[in-house]
C-alpha cells in the first residue's frame, strides 16, 4: 500500500499543476514558432493553408498509408447543402516483404491497387468532369522515410517543413502513377492528426485543433501565418497555416514524473524523447501499470512469494487490457482476475489484490487524461480561446481521434471533465470536444479538395 500511495502522490495532478503544464505548453509553442529547434515541440509547418469549408465539390481521392496496410477512398462532394454525396473505401494489407522493400516496390503496388479502384468509379455515383485531372490527398499514420533501398520506418521529422522527408515517397508514387498510366495528382500530404483536423473543420467551422490519442499522440491546430516567425516563405492567401505540433515530445519540469516513467524512458529506444507521449499515449500507459505491479511484487510479495515472470517482460500488459480492467464493473472484478491470469500468468488473485490493480490503472489513466486536458488548454491559450472576449462566447471545437480516446471511456470522461474544470464556469461551455468519427477516413480527400488546382 505504501508503494501505491507513493505512486499516487507522485502522479498527482492538482489544478495548479495542470495550469503550469498548460502555460509551459503555450510557452513551448511560442518558442517552436519563433525558431528552429527552440522548443521540445516540433511545431512543424504543414503544407495545409486551406482547410475545407464545406463548399468543396467534385470527386477526390485519398490514400491513407499505415505501417501494415493502406486505405484508398474516394468521395463525391456536393458543396455545403449536399456535402458528401457518395463515399467509398477499400483497405489493402501490405505484403510483409514489401514492408522491408524499396519505396518503388511499395508505390508500384499501391498504384496497381489504385488503378483497379479507379476503374470501378463508374459502378457508384462518382464522376469526374472530363477536363479535370483526378486529385488525391495522401496521409500517413506516422511519418516515414523510405528511400530506395531503405526499409519502411516510422521516424521523427528532421525539418521544420512538415512532410519534407515524405516527399521522396510522394515523388516515387507520382512516378509510379505516371508509368502505370494513372493520371492523378497528389494535391496534399498530411499526417493523421491534420487529417482529423480537416475532417472536423469540414463538418464544423468551429473546429480549431485536433488531437490524436492512440498508440501515439499528437496535436495540430490552425495558426495565423504571421505568428510563425521562423517562416520566411510567402504568406498564404488564407493568412492561416496548420501547425503539426508533434506534442508527444513536449517536456516540462512541471510534468509529474515517477520512478516508473524514468525507468521506462531509460529502457526505451528514444531516451529523453517523447516525454509527454510516454505518459499519455496508448503505447506506454499499460507498461507503466506493469512496472508499478512489478515493484509491488518484488518488494512486497504482492502476488505471493514469487515474482510472476511475465510481469518482468516489457509491454506484456497493453493499454487495452489496462482499460478493460479499469472498466470492470463485476462485483468480484472477474475481468481483472482473468486478465491477470491470461496475460500475466497470475492465478487465484483475491478481490483485495484485484482492487489494488484497478487502483493503479485509475492513477495512470487519470494522470494521462488530466495532462492531455492541460495540453489542450495550452493550445487554447496560444490561440486566445481560453477566455470569453468582450462578453462574446465564441464557440471552440477540438476534434479528437485515436483508439485510446475512442475506447477508453473512463479516460475520455476524465479528460473532458478536467478541461471544463480548467476553463472555469464562464468559458467551459464554449469549448467542446468532439469525437471525429468517420470523417478522418475522407479527411485527406477533403484536403485534396481544399487544395485543388481548380480552386
Ligand atoms: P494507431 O495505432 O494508428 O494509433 P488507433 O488510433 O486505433 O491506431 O489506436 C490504437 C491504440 O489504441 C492501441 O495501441 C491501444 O493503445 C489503444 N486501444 C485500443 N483499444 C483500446 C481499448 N479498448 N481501451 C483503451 N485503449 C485502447
Amino acid at each position: 500500500m505504501a508503494i501505491l500511495k507513493e505512486f499516487e502522490d507522485m502522479s498527482d495532478t492538482p489544478l495548479g499543476k495542470l495550469k503550469q503544464v498548460a502555460e509551459a505548453m503555450t510557452v513551448e509553442m511560442h518558442a517552436g514558432l519563433a525558431s528552429e529547434g527552440g522548443s521540445t515541440l516540433g511545431m512543424l509547418i504543414s503544407s495545409v493553408d486551406n482547410l475545407p469549408t464545406g463548399n468543396e465539390h467534385g470527386l477526390f481521392y485519398a490514400l491513407d498509408l499505415g505501417g501494415t496496410k493502406f486505405c484508398l477512398s474516394r468521395v463525391q462532394l456536393g458543396r455545403k447543402k449536399r456535402r458528401v454525396l457518395e463515399q467509398e473505401s477499400t483497405e489493402v494489407s501490405i505484403p510483409p516483404h514489401m514492408m522491408v522493400g524499396t519505396s518503388k516496390g511499395l508505390c508500384d503496388f499501391i498504384t496497381e491497387e489504385l488503378a483497379t479502384f479507379v476503374a470501378t468509379e463508374g459502378d457508384g455515383d462518382f464522376h469526374i468532369s472530363p477536363s479535370r485531372q483526378r486529385e488525391m490527398g495522401f496521409s500517413f499514420s506516422c511519418p516515414m522515410t523510405r528511400t530506395s533501398g531503405t526499409p519502411i520506418k516510422c521516424t521523427k521529422h528532421s525539418s521544420s517543413i512538415d512532410g519534407a522527408v515524405d516527399q521522396d515517397l510522394v515523388a516515387q508514387l507520382t512516378q509510379s502513377m505516371k508509368s502505370k498510366g494513372v493520371d492523378m495528382r497528389v494535391a496534399a500530404v498530411v499526417n493523421d492528426t491534420i487529417r482529423t483536423l480537416a475532417g472536423g473543420r469540414y463538418l464544423n467551422n468551429d473546429v480549431v485543433a485536433a488531437v490524436t490519442l492512440g498508440t501515439g499522440t499528437n496535436a495540430a491546430y490552425v495558426e495565423c501565418a504571421n505568428a510563425i516567425s521562423k517562416w520566411h516563405g510567402v504568406l498564404p492567401k488564407s493568412g492561416e497555416m496548420v501547425i503539426n505540433m508533434e506534442w508527444g515530445n513536449f517536456r516540462s519540469v512541471h510534468l509529474p514524473l515517477t520512478e516508473y516513467d524514468h525507468a521506462l524512458d531509460v529502457e526505451s529506444l528514444n531516451v529523453g524523447e517523447q516525454s509527454f507521449g510516454k505518459i499519455i499515449s496508448g503505447k506506454y500507459m499499460g507498461d507503466i501499470v506493469r512496472r508499478v505491479l512489478l515493484k509491488m511484487a518484488e518488494e512486497a510479495d504482492f502476488f505471493g512469494d514469487t515474482v510472476p515472470s511475465k510481469l518482468r517482460i516489457p509491454f506484456t500488459l497493453r493499454t487495452h487490457e489496462m482499460s478493460a480492467m479499469h472498466h470492470d464493473n463485476s462485483p468480484d472484478l472477474r475481468v481483472v482476475g482473468s486478465i491477470l491470469q491470461d496475460i500475466l500468468g497470475i492465478s487465484n488473485t483475491s478481490l483485495t489484490t484485484r482492487k489494488v490493480v484497478v487502483e493503479v490503472c485509475v492513477i495512470v489513466a487519470e494522470r494521462g487524461a488530466r495532462l492531455s486536458a492541460a495540453g489542450i488548454l495550452g493550445i487554447l491559450k496560444k490561440i486566445g480561446r481560453e477566455t470569453v472576449k468582450k462578453g462574446v462566447k465564441q464557440k471552440t471545437v477540438i476534434a479528437i481521434d485515436g483508439g485510446v480516446f475512442k475506447h477508453y471511456s473512463e479516460l475520455t470522461k476524465c479528460l473532458e471533465n478536467t478541461l471544463k474544470e480548467l476553463l472555469g464556469e464562464e468559458v467551459k461551455d464554449t469549448v467542446v470536444i468532439e469525437h471525429a468519427n468517420d470523417v478522418p477516413r475522407i479527411g485527406a480527400a477533403l484536403i485534396a479538395a481544399s487544395h485543388s488546382q481548380y480552386n
